[in-house]
């Protein structure tokens, strides 16, 4: 990390009581930048004492749900429903926001393997610094979504980090619970270190992430999942008054992302023709699909097989395939008791 505490500058006052609507002014030099500041919209809504809750959406640029959540959430909430802070960034890495991309075009920096950040560095690098160094260090607990991108659809879920030790794994879980959407994936401590989740649990801050179908577009029903589940997050947080709704509330299945060894890979180059949804009960042997080897007409199709019993939790979306790439990837369910193991 850098000796600068941070480059980004903001009209926001932290402190100030409603509603303002503003942006961290984030500074790169290059050719198209070199007389402006790149503006990374921010709001914050404030009211009376209370904990300060981050919500983040855009960490990747091409995953949209939370992006419509967030921004509809930071312009219509009336802030006397706030009971504490909001801090809200639908669109955190604003430069792969705008390019419709996962990382960034300015430095090829995917926000969620850039943490701690580094003030001195690249514009990834500095939006984390700030993310981990200001916003995170005033929180009391984040929430993050994120869906599956342009290349995946997810089967609507809460993504919990299980690091940072027991107690704020509890936490996590009773967030998990109280979002209720219909899966909430427990993904194993060791990893990746230079995620937003990694950094929460550094700080000790409950996070609370999505996988919300995805595919590049915005899926209603999962939109209304969303909704509903964040703003029952932010009243069992305590930030946000009044009653949870009560609709789109799914009793979780806690599921285990299984290894690499159960994802169905692409058997050849191709177009794969799926046969399966997310949410999907499949068994070890059951057909997921076929990939056509268009430049071959003499060929036949290939078949792909599922290689163990599961969910179905991420399924690809562009048909163009090449040998080895992911087509589906499997969850199981678990039981909570073995997180804790
Ligand atoms: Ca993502």
């Amino acid at each position: 990390m850098g000796l600068t505490p941070t480059r980004i500058t903001t009209d926001i006052e932290y402190d100030r009581p409603g509603r303002q609507l503003g942006y961290l002014r984030l500074i790169h030099s290059d050719n198209r930048h070199a007389f402006s500041t790149i503006p990374i919209p921010i709001a914050v809504i404030a009211n009376g004492a209370g904990p300060t809750i981050l919500l983040t959406a855009g960490n990747h640029g091409d995953e949209y749900e939370g992006q419509a959540l967030l921004h509809r959430l930071a312009r219509t909430l009336d802030p006397k429903r706030v009971r504490g802070r909001l801090i809200v960034l639908p669109a955190l890495n604003y430069p792969a926001v705008l390019a419709a991309a996962r990382v960034s075009p300015l430095d090829d920096g995917n926000l969620n393997r850039a943490f701690p950040g580094d003030a001195d560095g690249s514009p990834t690098a500095a939006i984390a610094h700030y993310a981990e160094t200001v916003l995170l260090a005033m929180s009391q607990g984040a929430v993050d979504i994120h869906s599956g991108g342009s290349a995946t659809v997810y089967a609507p879920s809460v993504y919990l980090h299980c690091g940072g030790g027991a107690d704020l794994l509890r936490r996590k879980l009773a967030g998990a619970r109280a979002f209720g959407a219909p899966y909430t994936v427990c993904a194993k401590a060791t990893s990746d270190s230079r995620s937003m989740s990694a950094a929460c649990d550094r700080l000790g801050v409950p996070m609370i992430s999505t996988e919300l179908a995805g595919g590049g577009t915005i899926d209603p029903a999962a939109l209304e999942i969303g909704r509903a589940g964040l703003t029952r997050l932010l009243v069992h947080f305590g930030v946000m008054d009044g009653e949870a709704p009560a609709g789109h509330m799914h009793s979780t299945r806690l599921v285990s992302p299984l290894g690499a060894q159960s994802s169905v890979m692409s058997p050849t180059d191709g177009i794969f023709e799926p046969l399966h949804e997310v949410g999907a009960e499949v068994r070890k042997g059951t057909l997921a699909g076929y990939v056509h080897p268009l430049g071959e007409l003499d060929r036949p199709s290939l078949a792909a097989e599922f290689a163990h019993d599961g969910i179905v939790l991420v399924k690809r979306v562009p048909a163009l395939v090449r040998r080895g790439d992911y087509l589906y990837r499997l969850a199981c369910e678990i039981d909570e008791k073995s997180l804790f193991a």
